[in-house]
């Protein structure tokens, strides 16, 4: 299958989608669901990296697409005290994309509870990040989500990005690999009647296509070039447990165990 994530290619993907596709944001599901068969959302889940999720925004507004940011609003790799950080976020907003909330709770995906029972939970954080970001969030997708997860459409009166209505026709960059099936596939063959979701997470993608382990290891080089080595194992942790089926590449595990001991 073909593995190119270039910005190139993603901009070969948004023109190949919207020849027979209307992009659609998030917070327009309802309506969408009921009059517009033919649509596509693009979505993005910005694990890592608002700079890289602003670069591919850039590209989208250039093709005239918009498209729907999940961001955390509390990332254990960037922070949305950081004013670049939230410069960023405005931008991408002002291109005319959605921002909603990335949401994760590593209890709730211990125990595996519905996300009805969450409600609570996510309505705080999504008051959080408009409370730091000053734009209101319609619409939230789940961080490494799980199954018996739920399917409602609407949470709180925010739509769910993992409803069964917009989950039908699905596909995805998980992992830094077309998992699901190729988006170009998914473009030709899905039925009319449908709404298409595309997501891809921004740290996948660069000027130049790499594979996934490369990613996250120049990812970690750029955070980390000014951090003491505590500091940078602490990083380290952090990345590794926040995405933990792709490991970067000058990852050592034994090293790592031997440092991650000595801070006990
Ligand atoms: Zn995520």
């Amino acid at each position: 299958m073909n593995r190119d994530f270039s910005y190139r290619y993603y901009e070969h993907l948004l023109k190949e989608a919207c020849r027979s596709r209307y992009p659609a944001l998030m917070s327009e599901a309802e309506s969408v669901l009921r009059n517009s068969p033919k649509s596509i959302f693009f979505r993005h889940d910005v694990d890592f990296d608002l700079g890289k999720a602003l670069q591919m925004a850039e590209i989208e507004n250039s093709q005239g697409v918009r498209a729907t940011y999940f961001v955390m609003s509390n990332a254990p790799v960037y922070s949305l005290q950081d004013q670049g950080n939230l410069e960023r976020i405005g931008k991408i907003h002002d291109l005319g994309h959605e921002i909603g909330l990335h949401f994760d709770s590593k209890t709730a995906r211990d125990s595996g509870v519905q996300v009805s029972l969450l409600s609570n939970e996510i309505d705080d954080a999504c008051r959080d990040l408009e409370a730091a970001t000053d734009i209101p969030v319609h619409s939230f997708s789940f961080h490494r989500p799980w199954s018996g997860l739920g399917k409602e459409l609407l949470i709180e009166g925010r739509i769910n990005a993992h409803a069964q209505e917009l989950s039908e026709e699905y596909c995805s960059d998980s992992r830094g690999m077309f998992r699901w099936g190729h988006p170009l596939d998914k473009f030709r063959e899905a039925p009319d009647g449908r709404p298409i979701q595309f997501l891809t997470h921004p740290i996948w993608w660069a000027d130049e296509s790499k594979e996934p382990e490369d990613a996250l290891e120049e990812y970690f080089l750029e955070k980390t070039k000014n951090f003491s080595p505590m500091e940078k194992l602490r990083f380290d942790k952090e990345m590794r447990s926040h995405v933990p089926n792709v490991i970067r590449r000058g990852f050592i595990e034994v090293l790592y165990e031997k440092h991650s001991s000595l801070q006990h």
